[in-house]
């Protein structure tokens, strides 16, 4: 397999497409909008770059790997893909029409996989006619950087298209890790409760941010605390990924603290907005 095609170029497409592409595949890379594309395109380059600058590709390589990346906004271009990787915004009803355009468009030995953090990957097998094809490639933000891929096998998903994917995975440096479609999957149904519960603590007066995250990264040794990750991948993500949660397993362990909701009611998203646990536009970061 050498041809792939990543549909969505935002934060995670433009990181799948040059991973891909840097272990020697063509890619193409799909988006609806023209300007995400040469957003895309330049973060690649500067990637790629900084990669150079600390000797970890050569000089000649930023070239070659651009070279085997080609931009478009038609879907059309995903037909000669062995696989598809799909990273656009996560909204059902986007999800949902895009798999069944890419199931009419892609070869009909194509694998399609889907970067979603909490959507079904059943769900959005069943709008296709190759469920047994479709599965989830859950990439970790910095995607050049970060080690895991998490691999999502759907109600249907045969274990050749999984044993097909762990194989990609590898072969792109990553180390994959296979999990059943359950919402959340591992990541998010084992981070997004600590995060909650890190919130309560503020909400209750237990301790400040500062000293909540200072317990999980000096006592626990993670390498950020709860609440300065939860600025980074944005309030309203972790929200919305609680109330998968809660809805999609049932369980009110799982229901979002309410100082969660009212920061996002109140437009305090995180990094993304300047404000969050932490104020990034008076620099008083963790
Ligand atoms: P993003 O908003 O940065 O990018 C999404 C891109 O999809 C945009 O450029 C948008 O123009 C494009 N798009 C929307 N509808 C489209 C369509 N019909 N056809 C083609 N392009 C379309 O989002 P992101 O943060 O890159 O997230 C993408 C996916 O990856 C989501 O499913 C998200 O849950 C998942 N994910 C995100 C992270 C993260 O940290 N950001 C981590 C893991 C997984």
């Amino acid at each position: 397999m050498k041809r792939a095609a990543v549909v969505g170029a935002g934060t995670m497409g433009n990181g799948i497409a040059h991973v891909f592409a840097q272990h020697g595949w063509e890619v193409a890379l799909i988006d609806s909008a023209p300007a995400a594309l040469d957003r895309a395109t330049a973060t690649i380059k500067g990637n790629l770059e900084r990669q150079v600058k600390k000797g970890t590709l050569p000089a000649e390589a930023p070239a070659q790997i651009l070279g085997r990346i080609r931009t478009g906004a038609k879907l059309d271009a995903a037909a000669p893909a062995e696989i598809v990787i799909e990273a656009a915004s996560e909204n059902p009803a986007v999800k949902f029409s895009l798999f069944e355009q890419l199931d009419r468009i892609a070869a009909p030995d194509a694998i399609l996989a889907s970067n979603t953090s909490s959507i079904s990957i059943t769900e959005i097998a069943a709008h296709t006619r190759r469920p047994e094809q479709v599965i989830g490639m859950h990439f970790m933000n910095p995607v050049p950087v970060m080690q895991l891929v998490e691999v999502i096998r759907g109600h249907a998903t045969s274990d050749a298209a999984t044993a097909t994917v762990m194989e990609v995975a590898r072969a792109l440096g990553k180390t994959p890790v296979e999990v059943n479609d359950y919402p959340g999957f591992v990541s998010n149904r084992v981070l997004m409760p600590m995060i909650n519960e890190a919130i309560f603590c503020v909400m209750e007066g237990v301790a400040t941010p500062e000293s909540i995250d200072t317990v999980m990264k000096l006592g626990m040794a993670h390498p950020m605390g709860p609440l300065a990750l939860a600025d980074f991948i944005g309030l309203d993500v972790c929200l919305a990924i609680l109330e998968v949660l809660q809805r999609g397993l049932g369980d009110d362990k799982y229901r979002a603290a309410p100082l969660l909701r009212k920061m996002v009611a109140a437009g305090y998203l995180g990094r993304k907005s300047g404000r969050g646990f932490y104020d990034y536009q008076q620099k008083r970061e963790p």
